[in-house]
């Protein structure tokens, strides 16, 4: 049996992994910097721990006594979060640097870390009609200010611990997320969570509109989670040393993401556009020529049809929210 450390376990992504790799028959070490109670899923057969990874020691607890690291621990959240806190997103290099030096000392066997399509040259991504960010249009680099480049740098970082050291590492650039058990309100949440509760928060108290951030034509793909599960052990576990995308190339506008979300609700709006409001690039899309080459799959589950179970989860949490706060009903501040 491998003992496997998953970092960021409280979180949405890394939670739907631990899951899945007790599913197999794993040991998992489960670490998260907050409290137990905040964790998005718990696991109870896991070995369940609150450590910072930013600091050294930590992480090296992490690590010790496990054969494998999946790191997933990252300060972060949509758009409206990374452009106003890069400084925080950039600290988040703390966690990789210590992760991977305790790697290399524990005598480690394989190493996944979780980068990001926000590593991509920002002038490939001015135009709403992407053909889709091939891995080699990480440089020249121009990254997304603050969160990007710390990606890139820890992406690279992994590549200098294999080359020098000999560590096993492997690097997926994550192409937006949705599903269940994710963020979807707070300040953290990306498009599709923050779309699916503006409906239904309008739809419970009868708002006639919903205000979008940007002009609405901004495009992007969006990954299940189910499909990035797969494509995290599949990437894992392969002979692959470069970073790969992994995301969907089904690139809609936020627009017609917002027609997603009014279909599955029954429920449509008046739409206001917050031009002021963060938007990031103008158009991103994932190219899956590699994915496809290397593993013979890419991430294909329909937008449409994650979008319902991630609607309907949230909500049902949100619902529960609302009875849960005594005398205080969400749908009726
Ligand atoms: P998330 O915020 O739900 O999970 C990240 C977790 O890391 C959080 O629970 C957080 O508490 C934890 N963490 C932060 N600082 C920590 C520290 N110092 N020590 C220990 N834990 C710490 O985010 P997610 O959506 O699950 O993302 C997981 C990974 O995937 C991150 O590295 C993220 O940058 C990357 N990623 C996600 C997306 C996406 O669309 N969700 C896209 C690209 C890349």
């Amino acid at each position: 049996m491998k003992r496997i450390l998953v970092a960021g376990a409280g979180g949405f992504i890394a939670g739907h992994l631990v899951k899945e790799l007790i599913k197999k028959g794993n040991s998992v070490r489960a670490v998260d910097i907050k409290p137990l109670n905040e964790w998005y899923q718990i696991s109870e057969e896991a070995d369940n721990l609150v450590l910072d990874l930013r600091l050294r020691e930590n992480s090296y607890r992490a690590v010790n006594g496990c054969n494998e690291v999946f790191n997933l621990a990252a300060d972060m959240g949509g758009m409206g979060f990374i452009e106003n806190n890069k400084a925080a997103c950039m600290i988040s290099v703390l966690i990789n640097t210590h992760l991977l030096l305790a790697a290399k000392e524990c005598g480690i066997n394989r190493f996944f870390y979780a980068s990001s399509a926000c590593v991509y040259n920002g002038e490939k991504q001015t135009d709403p009609n992407n053909p889709g960010l091939k891995e080699s249009d990480a440089y020249p680099a121009l990254a997304e200010d603050g969160y990007g480049w710390e990606k890139l740098f820890s992406e690279r970082m992994c590549r200098h611990f294999s080359e020098d050291f000999g560590l096993t590492t492997r690097v997926a650039r994550f192409h937006n997320v949705y599903g269940p058990h994710g963020t979807y309100d707070g300040g953290r949440e990306k498009a599709p969570a923050a779309i699916c509760r503006k409906v239904i928060d309008a739809q419970q108290t009868g708002k006639k509109e919903i205000i979008i951030w940007g002009d609405g034509h901004q495009t992007r793909s969006f990954m299940y989670i189910e499909d990035c599960i797969k494509g995290i052990q599949d990437i894992m576990y392969s002979n692959i040393n470069e970073p790969l995308n992994l995301g969907s190339s089904e690139m809609v506008s936020i627009n017609q993401l917002v027609d997603i979300v009014e279909e599955i609700a029954g429920y449509k709006m008046e739409r206001k556009y917050d031009l002021n409001a963060p938007k990031g690039v103008r158009g991103r899309n994932s190219e899956n020529t590699l994915i496809r080459k290397y593993l013979g799959w890419e991430p294909s589950i329909p937008l449409k049809k994650g979008m319902k179970k991630t609607f309907d989860w949230i909500k049902e949490e949100m619902i529960n929210e609302a009875k849960e706060i005594k005398g205080v009903n969400r749908f009726n501040k």
